[in-house]
């Protein structure tokens, strides 16, 4: 499937024409679009709602919860985190058996990098990346600390002002003494991919575990864990894939490998017998031993209303609209934005770009709420001049990425944001 982008010149008509055209466009339809003038991009922060979403969760109160009582957990919520976990992984290339939908990104990657530490107990480096998401950063500096500071973190850092990593910097690192890479496949502020599949063997050539972080890459960027022998990724349940405010999040151990983890959280729901309720645990047999408490029934159910809608979509679809509209960006980013004092946040090649556009301006920071108080616009500001502009392959139309470009030529060109503090509020 391809697009024939719009031609910049040509305007909001010629975006509109490629929206008519496009084999995807009625899938806005099916989320609630409350206001139509606001431009949103942030669906990489907090994806839209679906209104099939809506539906099931009203069923879910009013029949399951309501009338089924606790009846419930014999009628599908008990296997809802690995039923779940297998909808997200036909998105992620894996078989059935290797994904979670639980627990929240953060904790994930806790169990997972404290799974591997274990696993490779000789070893003393972990190895990551200073475009990380700080969270991920933090889980991996409380998991040295917790193994009492025998591991040091390694971090590469970017050579072009945090756009991309250099793979021999990375490899240079990647040694007998490491035990885990822990990276973001899609990285936060610009949204550079990582070769996942290359990384992945290097590490096993040494010996070394892999931990991916699909948080701004899962229901965007496609790929094949399983092909790929990816070792454990975590992902988020609220960005691509649409799965609501601090929606449960997921995780994928390889069938290959999921016998010789341990989680570091050992709660019933990861027990043998969790209904045996026997005073001494022991772990259950595979994947399941990665799940800790009660599932929330709730949350997860707006998750996995919303991972269907994807798998109709499919993947192959979904990126191929994603790099259409982000294509469309920065063309019309080179053409309306460049003159304005911006520069591209996040790499050309659209081959290694997800699915925002990172545009860089010294006032960032003021731009971002000029655009968000005054012009219907909302992107979201990263430190220290990023303007994130999360492009949603089934929510943003082309002429939504057009009105949002226009409009923020118009603030900064006016002056708009001159009005606006510099100082940081507690969340950008
Ligand atoms: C969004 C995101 C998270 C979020 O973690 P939470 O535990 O849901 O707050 C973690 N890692 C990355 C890379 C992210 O982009």
């Amino acid at each position: 499937m391809s697009y024939n982008l719009p031609a910049v010149a040509a305007g909001l008509v010629a975006a509109q024409q490629a929206d008519s055209l496009d084999p995807v466009a009625h899938y806005r339809d099916q989320f609630v679009i409350v206001d139509p003038n606001i431009v949103y991009f942030d669906g990489n922060s907090l994806g839209r709602m679906p209104k099939q979403t809506a539906a099931h969760l009203h069923h879910v109160i009013h029949t399951e919860w309501s009338d089924g009582l606790i009846r419930g957990w014999g009628r599908g919520w008990y296997e809802a985190p690995a039923r779940i976990g297998d909808k997200i992984g036909q998105l992620l290339g894996a078989a059935p058996g290797q994904v979670l939908a639980c627990d929240s990104t953060s904790v994930n990657l806790y169990k997972l990098v404290m799974a591997a530490l274990q696993a490779r107990p000789d070893r003393t480096d972990i190895v990551s990346d200073a475009l990380n998401f700080p969270s991920d950063l933090y889980i991996m500096q409380g998991a040295i600390a917790h193994y009492g500071n025998r591991h040091q973190l390694r971090l590469v850092a970017s050579r072009d002002n945090e756009l991309t990593v250099t793979p021999d910097d990375l490899y240079a690192l990647i040694t007998p003494q490491t035990a885990v890479v822990v990276l973001s496949h899609v990285t936060f502020k610009s949204g550079f991919i990582y070769d996942m599949q290359a990384i992945t063997q290097k590490a096993h050539a040494v010996g070394a575990l892999v931990i991916w972080d699909l948080s701004h890459s899962a229901g965007a960027v496609p790929m094949a864990l399983d092909a790929w022998q990816v070792d454990m990724v975590v992902g988020c349940g609220y960005k691509f894939l649409n799965g609501g405010p601090g929606a449960p999040a997921f995780l994928y151990i390889n069938k290959s490998i999921q016998d010789q983890v341990e989680s570091p959280i050992w709660g019933w729901f990861g027990q043998k017998a969790p209904f045996a309720f026997d005073l001494q645990y022991e772990p259950a047999p595979g994947l399941a031993r990665f799940l800790a408490g009660t599932p929330p029934m709730l949350s997860l159910s707006a998750v996995e209303s919303a991972v269907d809608m994807l798998n109709q979509v499919g993947m192959p679809a979904i990126r191929a609209k994603s790099v259409a509209i982000t294509e469309y960006m920065i063309a019309l980013f080179d053409a309306h934005l460049v003159d304005l004092g911006f520069t591209l946040g996040s790499p050309r090649d659209a081959g290694i770009r997800g699915s925002h556009v990172s545009i860089r301006h010294p006032l960032g920071y003021q731009i971002n709420q000029a655009l968000i108080a005054e012009m219907q616009v909302i992107p979201d500001f990263r430190e220290p001049d990023n303007l994130r502009l999360g492009l949603s392959p089934l929510t943003t139309s082309f002429a939504e990425v057009w009105h949002g470009v226009d409009r923020i030529r118009h603030a900064v060109s006016q002056g708009l944001h001159h009005k606006y503090p510099a100082t940081r509020a507690a969340v950008t």
